[in-house]
C-alpha cells in the first residue's frame, strides 16, 4: 500500500429506497460530487479498506486512492500521479552526488522459498538424463513445472522483484543468432562504462558551479511528407504542398500524397520503437563511457509517429549523440512477412487430422514457426525489418532555470493521457490518416504467436486451431496505442535512486513537518498514515462496496472532500506560520517544493 488516504468511515444513514427523494437525487448529486471531488483532488473511485486493529480486535473501514495513471479513470490521482513525476525528474535532473540504491536483503522467509524453487530446478534438469519412456519423461516434467508455477506464486508475493522463471519456458535449442554488425552503420565509439552517474561541473564566476544537463527529443525519420505548419519567428514558412498552413489547419500531420505514404514502414517503427529506446540508450552508455541516467516520456506526433522526450542528466557532445542516433538500430528476426501470401478473407485453414494449418488450395501444411526460425540459420539470411531512429534534437539546459522548469513540464504534459489521446483526429483527412495506419497494423504481425502469421504463409509459434488472421487482440492492433506498446514514462534507474513510492513518502514527511510546527495531531488521517507506515499493529483486508459495514460511496466522497478542504485550510495557515518562522532564520525548509504553486497540494490529502 502506496498511497495513504486513511479517513475512517462510518456507516451513514440511506435515504428511504425506491422513494422519489432517492430516484431523483442519483444522477445528478453524482455528477456534482464528482465534480467537486475532482476540483478538490479527492480519488473519484476510492478503495475502500477494512482495518482490524490487532490489539483491540476493533475493525473500521478506511479508504484509499485508486492511484490511477490515466485521467479518464481518475483525475485527481492520475495528476498526482504526474506532479510525483515532475518531483522525480526535477529531483534526479541535475543531482551533484551519486544517488544511493541500496535494495533491502532479502528476509529468511524469501530464501527458503528461493532453497525450494532451486531444488525443483535441479530435479527437472535431472528428469531429462534418467531412463524413461518420453510420456513418462513428460508426465514428471509437468509434475515439477506445476510445482515450481505455485512456488513462483508464493515468491511473487514476497518483496522479491523480478522473476526466476522465465516467462514461457523453452525446450528448443536455442537460436545462435547472427551478431555482425550491419555493413551500412557507422561504428561507434566503445568505452568501458564508468559507473558514475552524475555529470561534469564547471566552476563559474564567483565560485559558482554550474551543472548543465540536457533535454534531447527522439524521432523516427519520415516515413513520407506531412502537412506541417512551419513557423520560422513571425513568419509561416511553406509547407512540402506549396501552400502556408495555421497552427490548426485541417489537414496537418496528413501525408502530402497518401499513396505513396509508406504506411507499413510508419506502422512497424511504431511497434519496434520500444526495442530502438532500449537499443539507443545502450549506445549512449557505451559510447559516452559512464552510466548515463535519463527520464522521460513517449508521445504521439501529429503525423501518429511515436517519439521521446527525455531530460538526461550530464550532458555529451551534440555531434557524439547524431552519430549514437545514427548507428541506432533493432533488428527483427522473424521470418519474411514483406508481401501477403493470402488476403485476410482466405487465409490458410486448419486442417484437424495434421493439427497444423495448410493452404486451402493445395491442402500442403505451411512451414512451422520452428521450421520458418531455421530458414533464418543460413549465413546470407537478412531480419525481417531494420528499425531505425531518425532525427535528434538536444537542447542544453541549465540547473535551477525557468528552461528547466519548462522542460520538465513539456516532457510530462501528457503522461495522464492515452498515448492516442492527444493526437485525436479532428478533420476527416486526419482520421482517414489514422485509420488507414490502424488498418496497416491490422495485418502486420505483432510477436511470434500473432495470428497475422498465417497471411504471410507461416504458422505462428505455439500454433492452434481458431486463429483469426487479422483479428488478433495483441495490443498492437488496437487504436489505443497505434503500434506502441511500450511503457510510456521511462526513468532510468539511478535517476533519483527513488522509486514514486519514495517521492510519495517524502512529500508525507515535509507535511508532517510543516504540521507538527504548525498544528497540534487533530488530523485523524495523518494519523492513520504514521501507524500505517511505522507499526504492525493493524492488519487490512480489500474490502467490498456492497459490504454492509462499506457505506455508499457517494457519501464515503462527501466525507473525504469536507476532510481535504478542513486539511488545506490547516496546512495553509501552518505553512504560512512555517514560512514566517523560516524567513527569520533564513534557512528553508525545503526550497524547492515552497516555490512551485503545483506542489503545494501534498500527495494523498
Ligand atoms: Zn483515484
Ligand atoms: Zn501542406
Ligand atoms: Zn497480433
Amino acid at each position: 500500500m502506496n498511497q495513504l488516504e486513511l479517513i475512517p468511515t462510518t456507516p451513514v444513514e440511506q435515504p428511504q429506497p425506491g422513494s422519489r427523494a432517492d430516484r431523483m437525487r442519483k444522477p445528478l448529486a453524482k455528477d456534482a460530487l464528482k465534480q467537486l471531488a475532482e476540483q478538490n483532488g479527492v480519488c473519484v473511485r476510492p478503495l475502500a479498506l477494512r482495518r482490524t486493529d490487532t490489539a483491540t480486535g476493533l475493525t473500521e473501514v478506511v479508504e484509499v486512492p485508486c492511484g490511477a495513471t490515466l485521467a479518464v479513470k481518475c483525475k485527481p490521482c492520475a495528476e498526482r500521479g504526474r506532479r510525483l513525476r515532475i518531483q522525480q525528474i526535477r529531483e534526479g535532473w541535475h543531482l551533484a552526488d551519486e544517488p544511493a540504491v541500496r535494495p533491502d536483503k532479502p528476509g529468511e522467509d524469501v530464501l527458503a522459498l528461493v532453497r525450494v524453487r532451486a531444488h525443483l530446478e535441479f530435479e527437472r534438469q535431472a528428469l531429462h538424463y534418467q531412463p524413461m519412456t518420453p510420456d513418462e519423461r513428460a508426465a514428471q516434467i509437468a509434475d515439477v513445472d506445476a510445482a515450481i508455477a505455485e512456488l513462483d506464486e508464493a515468491l511473487a508475493e514476497t518483496s522479491l522483484r523480478g522473476h526466476l522463471t522465465p516467462k514461457e519456458r523453452d525446450e528448443r535449442p536455442r537460436r545462435k543468432r547472427s551478431t555482425r554488425r550491419r555493413q551500412d552503420s557507422p561504428d561507434l565509439p566503445r568505452l568501458p562504462v564508468d559507473p558514475r552517474t552524475v555529470g561534469r561541473a564547471y566552476s563559474g564566476k564567483a565560485g559558482k558551479t554550474h551543472r548543465p544537463s540536457m533535454l534531447v527529443t527522439l524521432t523516427l525519420g519520415s516515413h513520407g511528407p506531412v502537412h506541417s505548419h512551419l513557423r520560422r519567428g513571425a513568419y509561416v514558412a511553406r509547407c512540402e504542398c506549396g501552400q502556408r498552413h495555421g497552427p490548426n489547419d485541417d489537414v496537418l500531420g496528413t501525408p502530402v500524397d497518401p499513396a505513396s505514404y509508406d504506411y507499413r514502414r510508419a506502422a512497424l517503427d511504431a511497434i519496434h520503437f520500444a526495442r530502438v529506446l532500449d537499443r539507443w540508450w545502450q549506445n549512449v552508455r557505451r559510447a559516452a563511457g559512464w552510466n548515463v541516467q535519463y527520464a522521460g516520456a513517449v508521445e504521439l506526433q501529429r503525423r501518429l509517429a511515436p517519439h521521446a522526450h527525455f531530460a538526461i542528466r550530464g550532458t555529451l557532445p551534440r555531434r557524439l549523440l547524431k552519430q549514437i542516433a545514427a548507428a541506432t538500430y533493432h533488428q527483427v528476426w522473424w521470418p519474411p512477412f514483406d508481401e501477403l501470401a493470402y488476403p485476410v478473407d482466405k487465409p490458410p485453414v486448419w486442417d484437424v487430422n495434421r493439427q497444423s494449418y495448410v493452404d486451402p488450395k493445395t491442402c500442403e501444411p505451411l512451414p512451422t514457426w520452428g521450421e520458418a526460425l531455421d530458414a533464418l540459420e543460413e549465413p546470407d539470411s537478412r531480419p525481417a525489418y531494420v528499425a531505425r531512429l531518425g532525427r535528434i534534437d538536444a537542447r542544453g539546459i541549465e540547473q535551477g532555470t525557468k528552461d528547466a522548469e519548462r522542460s520538465i513540464r513539456y516532457v510530462t504534459k501528457y503522461v495522464t493521457k492515452d498515448l492516442t489521446d492527444q493526437a485525436r483526429p479532428r478533420s476527416d483527412a486526419q482520421k482517414a490518416h489514422f485509420d488507414r495506419l490502424h488498418a496497416e497494423l491490422s495485418v502486420l504481425p505483432c510477436s511470434p504467436t500473432c495470428a497475422n502469421w498465417l497471411l504471410y504463409g507461416v504458422q505462428p509459434d505455439g500454433v492452434k486451431a481458431g486463429l483469426a488472421p487479422g483479428r488478433c487482440t495483441g495490443k498492437v492492433h488496437q487504436r489505443s496505442t497505434l503500434g506502441f506498446t511500450g511503457r510510456r514514462v521511462l526513468v532510468s534507474r539511478q535517476w533519483s535512486g527513488k522509486t514514486l513510492a519514495d517521492h510519495r513518502a517524502d512529500n508525507r514527511s515535509w507535511v508532517r513537518a510543516i504540521l507538527a510546527g504548525g498544528m497540534a495531531d487533530t488530523e485523524e488521517h495523518d494519523q492513520a498514515a504514521d501507524d500505517a507506515d511505522g507499526s504492525k499493529r493493524y492488519r487490512f483486508e480489500l474490502a467490498r462496496p456492497e459490504d454492509p459495514d462499506v457505506p455508499p460511496l457517494e457519501h464515503r466522497l462527501l466525507r473525504a472532500i469536507s476532510a481535504r478542504i478542513r486539511w488545506r485550510a490547516d496546512l495553509d495557515t501552518a505553512r504560512i506560520r512555517t514560512a514566517a518562522a523560516v524567513s527569520a532564520t533564513a534557512a528553508p525548509l525545503r526550497p524547492c517544493c515552497l516555490n512551485h504553486s503545483e506542489d503545494r497540494t501534498p500527495h494523498g490529502k
